[in-house]
């Protein structure tokens, strides 16, 4: 009859579901760029590879004050940007509490709330020049203050912003969804992703519908770029760092952006665009929107039976199947579903009352941080998480346990990310001059060894020369990548 198994004979059959070798990394890594390729031919793929109608790099000389608003993920923010030139800026930026009834209510009231959010902004960082006889304040009646700030308004020595009376200050919104843009203050949303799903604006111009809001509210505003976060972070990060070429945010969500010539973006041609191969319109940023890499047909990637509860139980079955196996929003519950999976089996936790533990999403991807992080022999940081936030007790051979799996999926999701990377290295023939990748979010900067990761993996692929690819923290892309395009794109008008 069987022996009872070890918690270290589980691992071994998690080791195996969630390890990745180098060759499967290089299957997925042809396949992936092979998906690009045909997303800059043809509408309507899976990959969109959405042009973003930003021409070329920025020079570094863009200057003056700039707003940014980002809406992408957990908070909204607010940025006022003063572009300096030579690569330098200052940023005041403000941050408001976003709810999960906001994130679904009506598209419109979700816009209205924006503008509320940046009429709050302007009332504090922006001072109107009044002249005699001219009322151009704001209405300092705040009958209805809706916005709730979370956090200080952040400063780097941001010298007093004054608005001329009928100026207009150019503003980028930060939109971080997937949209079809036909120039760059427009932009349909082809689908929320990120656990957004605000009825009434899927299939809607999202620049049009912020507009109205901003118009209702009579703010000294003009929208001029419609920005996906990952192409900001391109452009900030090269503004910074000019041998960076390729972006990528490890968020709540997953993505990337780089920097393609006109003349491949074959499905764009119809438009007249110049499809010459030097000039200030030759090239354009593509935000790939790669998270969707393998949705719906799941030829690719290896995915676990966990991977695919994640993604049945998700309010997007079938879509964003990259993004599922590597974001911040995603890794932490895929851990929990082995460990419920293991309850089930009467493998963890026998007599303890376990309901805190099977509430889908309740466990944070921070925590596979905190326990991959525990200096301690006791794993003291992984004791301190089941018993605060899940009232379990656990033993070492568990927490180790734990640990290790952690590892196992952390793992998995920096070397499918090094795919990515290394599919647009391959596309662009980056390998041997090399070149630099921004990348930003929670998971990339907080989750330790998470770059060594992408780093080992692209060795994988690539051997010795997968180490002319490095990572950097890039720079902020949603608040001054967004600026820098907005004065760009005023820069070409
Ligand atoms: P955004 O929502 O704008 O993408 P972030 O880059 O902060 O914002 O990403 C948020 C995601 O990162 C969440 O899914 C959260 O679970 C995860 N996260 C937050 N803190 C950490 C951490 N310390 N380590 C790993 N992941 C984290």
């Amino acid at each position: 009859h069987a022996t009872k198994k070890t918690m270290a004979d589980h691992l071994r059959k998690y080791e195996q579901l969630f390890t990745l070798t180098p060759q499967r990394m290089r299957m997925i890594t042809q396949a992936f760029s092979e998906v690009l390729d045909n997303g800059l031919k043809k509408h309507n793929q899976v990959v969109p590879m959405i042009p973003t109608f930003v021409f070329g790099w920025p020079t570094g000389n863009e200057v003056g004050d700039y707003l940014a608003l980002d809406l992408g993920g957990t908070n909204l923010r607010v940025c006022l940007v003063s572009l300096q030139g030579e690569g330098k800026f200052e940023i005041t930026q403000t941050k408001y509490r976003l709810t999960e009834e906001q994130k679904h209510d009506d598209g419109e009231k979700l816009f209205d709330f924006c503008a509320e959010c940046l009429k709050t902004f302007i009332e504090t960082n922006l001072s109107t020049v009044s002249e005699p006889g001219a009322n151009v304040s704001f209405d300092a009646e705040e009958k209805d203050k809706k916005s709730v700030q979370v956090e200080q308004t952040e400063s780097t020595g941001h010298t007093e912003t004054l608005l001329q009376p009928g100026q207009q200050l150019p503003l980028g919104f930060t939109f971080s969804y997937p949209c079809d843009q036909e120039r760059i203050d427009h932009g349909v949303l082809i689908r929320w992703t990120k656990g957004f799903g605000a009825p009434n604006t899927e299939g809607r111009d999202v620049a049009e519908m912020f507009r109205k809001s901003i118009e209702k509210l009579d703010l000294p505003i003009k929208m001029t770029a419609l920005i996906n976060d990952t192409t900001g972070t391109l452009i900030a990060s090269h503004y910074v760092n000019p041998r960076t070429k390729i972006a990528v945010i490890f968020g709540t969500g997953c993505n990337a952006a780089y920097m393609e010539k006109v003349s491949e973006i074959t499905k764009i041609h119809d438009l007249g665009l110049n499809k010459s191969e030097t000039g200030p319109y030759s090239e354009m940023a593509i935000n790939c929107e790669w998270g969707a890499f393998d949705s719906h047909l799941h030829e690719h990637l290896p995915r676990t039976k966990y991977d695919q509860i994640v993604d049945e139980t998700s309010n997007k079955p079938g879509e964003q199947a990259f993004e599922k196996l590597i974001s911040g929003r995603y890794l932490g519950e895929i851990l929990r579903l082995v460990i419920c999976e293991l309850i089930d089996e009467g493998v963890l936790f026998l007599g303890q009352n376990t309901y805190k533990l099977e509430k889908p999403y309740c466990f944070d991807t921070a925590f596979l941080s905190l326990m991959e992080s525990d200096p301690t022999d006791e794993l003291l940081m992984v004791i301190g998480i089941f018993t605060h936030f899940f009232a379990l007790e656990t033993t070492l051979a568990e927490r180790q346990f734990f640990r290790a799996l952690a590892r196992l999926v952390g793992r998995r999701a920096a070397r499918l990310s090094a795919c990515g990377i290394a599919a647009i290295v391959t596309k662009m023939g980056y390998l041997d001059e090399g070149c630099s990748v921004g990348a930003d979010g929670s998971l990339y900067n907080k989750y330790p060894g998470f770059a060594d990761r992408v780093h080992e993996g692209l060795v994988d692929i690539f051997g010795d020369k997968g180490r002319n690819i490095v990572t950097h923290h890039a720079e902020d892309g949603s608040g001054v990548g967004s600026a820098i395009i907005a004065a760009m794109t005023k820069a070409r008008k």
